[in-house]
C-alpha cells in the first residue's frame, strides 16, 4: 500500500456491509482515520475492532437527522476534522407504479436522498473550516438506465447524482470536490434484502448466497465476472486522493461496461 490517504480523516455510513464496509478497509489500509456508521452495534464494532485503533464505529440511522449530525460531531471529537465523507448507505427501497404507497415513498426518500443532503449539509461547515474536503455519494447506475432497479430506486439515485453534480459547481470554490460513483451490479447482501436481512442468516447461508450470486452476475455484464465491493472501494480511493485532485461533479461509472448494454 502507498498510504494515499495518509493524515486524512474519513466518514464513511453504512459501513457495517459490502461497498461500505470494504471501503473502510482500503481507507485504513491507505492510512486514512475512519468512522463508520450503521445500525447493527455488532458488526459495526466487530468490524471497526478488525480494522485496529484507526477505525471506530458510531451508531447512526441515516434517515434520523439527529443520527447524521452526531456522526460528524463524532468524527470531529475522534480526529479533530472531517476530510472525505462517503455517504453510502442504502438499500432496497420501493413498490410498483399502481401500488405504491405514500409511505414507502418517504421512507425511500429519507432512505437514498434526504440522507446525502443532510450528510453534506452536515459536513460542508468542518471542511470548510479545514480548506477543503471531498464528498463521495454512492449512486447506482439504476439512475442511468431502465431495468437495473425499481422505479423508486432509480429515480432517487438519478436525483442523488443531479443535486451532487450541483453542489461541486457551488461548493468547488471552498475546495469541496463533490462526485458520484454508480455502481452496476455489485455482489453484496443488498441483493437478498440487505444487510439487516442478512444479519439473521448463518455464514454459511449468506456465503451460499454470495457464491450463486457471484456466478449469476458473471453472466450479466460484457466482462465475465461478478462486481465486487472492492471495485467500488477502489472507485472512492482515487476520488477521495490527491490521484483525484481535479476531479468534481463525476459520475464515476463503475459496471463492467454494464450500462452500454441498454441503450439511452
Ligand atoms: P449492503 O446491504 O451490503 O450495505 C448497505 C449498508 O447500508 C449496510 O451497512 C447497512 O447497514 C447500511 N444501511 C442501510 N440502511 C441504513 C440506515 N437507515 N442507516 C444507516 N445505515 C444503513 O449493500 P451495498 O450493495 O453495499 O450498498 C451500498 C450502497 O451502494 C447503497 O447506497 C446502494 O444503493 C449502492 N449500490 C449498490 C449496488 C450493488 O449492486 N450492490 C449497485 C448500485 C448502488
Amino acid at each position: 500500500m502507498s498510504n494515499r490517504l495518509q493524515d486524512k480523516v474519513a466518514l464513511i455510513t453504512g459501513g457495517t456491509s459490502g461497498i461500505g464496509e470494504a471501503t473502510a478497509a482500503l481507507f485504513v489500509a491507505e492510512g486514512a482515520r475512519v468512522v463508520i456508521t450503521g445500525r447493527s452495534e455488532e458488526k459495526g464494532a466487530g468490524i471497526a475492532a478488525r480494522l485496529g485503533e484507526n477505525a471506530v464505529y458510531f451508531h447512526a440511522d441515516v434517515t434520523q437527522e439527529a443520527d447524521i449530525a452526531a456522526s460528524v460531531d463524532e468524527t470531529l471529537a475522534r480526529f479533530g476534522k472531517l476530510d472525505i465523507l462517503f455517504n453510502n448507505a442504502g438499500g432496497p427501497v420501493g413498490g410498483t407504479i399502481d401500488s405504491i404507497t405514500g409511505e414507502q415513498i418517504d421512507d425511500g426518500v429519507h432512505l437514498l436522498l434526504s440522507s446525502v443532503m443532510l450528510g453534506m449539509r452536515y459536513a460542508v461547515a468542518p471542511m470548510k473550516a479545514n480548506g477543503g474536503g471531498v464528498i463521495i455519494n454512492n449512486s447506482s447506475i439504476a439512475g442511468l438506465r431502465y431495468r437495473q432497479g425499481n422505479l423508486l430506486y432509480s429515480a432517487l439515485k438519478a436525483a442523488l447524482t443531479h443535486y451532487s453534480k450541483l453542489a461541486a459547481v457551488e461548493l468547488g470554490p471552498d475546495r469541496i470536490r463533490v462526485n458520484v460513483i454508480s455502481p452496476g451490479a455489485i455482489a453484496t447482501p443488498i441483493f437478498w434484502g440487505g444487510s439487516e436481512r442478512a444479519n439473521t442468516l448463518s455464514d454459511e447461508e449468506n456465503a451460499r448466497k454470495m457464491a450463486k450470486l457471484q456466478s449469476n452476475l458473471a453472466k450479466a455484464t460484457p466482462l465475465p465476472m461478478s462486481g465486487l465491493a472492492d471495485d467500488i472501494a477502489e472507485a472512492a480511493l482515487y476520488l477521495a486522493s490527491d490521484a483525484g485532485r481535479f476531479v468534481s461533479a463525476h459520475d464515476l461509472v463503475v459496471d463492467g461496461g454494464r450500462t452500454s448494454m441498454f441503450n439511452e
